[in-house]
């Protein structure tokens, strides 16, 4: 646990869709917020015991962090987001981060729907020079693609109208149809936990390496009816994980052990 309070010094509406909140942190050591590109905290909204929900860490300039909120149809962060004023105050906890491609790898495969824009943006932002990468950003409008820093060595293929909840992702299937270059490739994705499933084992399927990837469920589609089934099932999917930790197999293999314990339960 790595808990700081923090207080909301400014917003700004980048877009009909996306709100900016920067924060500044009480106590940055405590929080110890990572340097991955796909950083992120969990926000709590009535700290520290209330309810939480995970954001990218745009950018971190010492004790303040911007957070990139798209505001979807109904949730608790979304209203938290839409009325954020400077003075309001969160908690946060659970700095992480996932993004880490292996040092042997010739190019990247960058995967995001909305909510994982933000991170998407900075990991393109911090590729090391001459690191070639495709990203596949599923997108509401072709206006948000503006919000990409554009690099020479970064493909953009853009599925735009689709998935973000306002219809079925294209996800999966433009990772698949993607024509994957020679040389060992890694893949970060983060979207859609249905999409994030597909995307894992279809790559697992063409035989790439539990270390090759970083695939993230970001949200979930419908996640009122999948919470109520798993809390039915929580304790028995739960021990998978921590036997897989317990094992010593690391945290990617025990994230694929639980999702694939999550699907033999029907979720
Ligand atoms: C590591 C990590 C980093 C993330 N970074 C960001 C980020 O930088 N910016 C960002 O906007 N989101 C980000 N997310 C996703 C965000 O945490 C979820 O979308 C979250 O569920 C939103 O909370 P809510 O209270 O608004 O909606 P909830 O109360 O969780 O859900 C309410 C309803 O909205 C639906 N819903 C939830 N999220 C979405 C969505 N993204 N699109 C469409 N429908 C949705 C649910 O299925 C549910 O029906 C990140 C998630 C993770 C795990």
């Amino acid at each position: 646990m790595s808990f700081s309070s923090a207080t909301v010094v400014d917003t700004l509406a980048l877009s009909p869709r996306v709100r900016r909140v920067v924060l500044q942190i009480d106590d940055p050591e405590a929080l110890a917020v990572k340097s991955g590109g796909d950083s992120a905290v969990g926000v709590y909204f009535s700290a520290p015991q209330g309810e939480g929900r995970n954001y990218s860490v745009r950018y971190h300039e010492g004790d303040r962090i911007t957070l990139d909120v798209v505001l979807h149809a109904r949730g608790l962060a979304t209203t938290w987001a839409r009325g954020a004023r400077p003075g309001d105050r969160v908690g946060l906890d659970h700095a992480r981060s996932w993004y880490r491609p292996e040092p042997s790898t010739h190019w990247q495969l960058l995967v995001a729907d909305l909510s994982g824009l933000p991170a998407t943006a900075r990991i393109i932002e911090e590729l090391p020079e001459g690191v070639p990468a495709t990203a596949i950003v599923e997108v509401a409008d072709q206006d948000d693609l503006d919000y990409l820093p554009r690099r020479e060595s970064v493909t953009v293929i853009a599925c735009v109208g689709t998935g973000n909840g306002m219809a079925p992702s294209r996800l999966a299937a433009a990772v698949r149809d993607f024509t994957v270059p020679a040389g060992r490739g890694y893949c970060w994705f983060a979207g859609e936990a249905a999409e994030s499933r597909a995307v894992r084992k279809y790559l697992r399927g063409m035989g790439w390496a539990i270390d090759q990837m970083d695939v993230t469920g970001y949200w979930r589609f419908d996640s009122e009816t999948w919470d109520a089934k798993y809390a039915l099932v929580a304790e028995e999917v739960e021990a998978v994980w921590v036997d897989a930790m317990r094992e010593g197999r690391g945290e990617r293999a025990a994230d694929e052990a639980f999702d694939e314990a999550l699907e033999r339960a029907g979720l």
